[in-house]
């Protein structure tokens, strides 16, 4: 029987899970079935980026602390798997 696993949250902790997950699976190896729950409207955790404060749209507290020019004084490249978006941007730090 396929082994279930369920990932509580898709913030940076939770989708780090499944990549790693995914990257095993491209190398053959058998995972297993996976479901992620995520209580936001979108992933990202603390680093979901909403106008909105006080409570979302579903009467839960908004979760996220970024502002709309919020700039990370972290290097990109301590913050994102390279193969994905700031790879492909010019500058050394990144927005949310
Ligand atoms: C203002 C600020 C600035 C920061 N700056 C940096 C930085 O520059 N560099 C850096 O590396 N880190 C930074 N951090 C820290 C970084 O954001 C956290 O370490 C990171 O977000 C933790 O990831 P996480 O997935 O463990 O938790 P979270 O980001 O908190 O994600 C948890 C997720 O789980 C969901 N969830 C919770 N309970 C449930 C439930 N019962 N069911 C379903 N879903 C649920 C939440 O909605 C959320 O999406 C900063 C944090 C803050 C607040």
């Amino acid at each position: 029987m396929k082994r279930r696993l369920a990932v509580i949250g898709a913030g940076p902790s939770g989708l780090a899970q499944l990549r790693a997950f995914q990257s095993a699976a491209s190398k053959g190896a058998d995972i297993p079935e996976i479901v992620c729950f995520e209580k936001q409207a979108n992933w990202g955790g603390l680093w979901n980026y909403t106008w909105r404060t006080g409570l979302d749209q579903y009467g839960e507290p908004v979760h996220g602390s970024m502002y709309r020019y919020l700039w990370s004084n972290g290097p990109k490249e301590n913050l994102s798997w390279l193969s994905e978006m700031h790879a492909r941007t010019r500058y050394d730090t990144t927005t949310h």
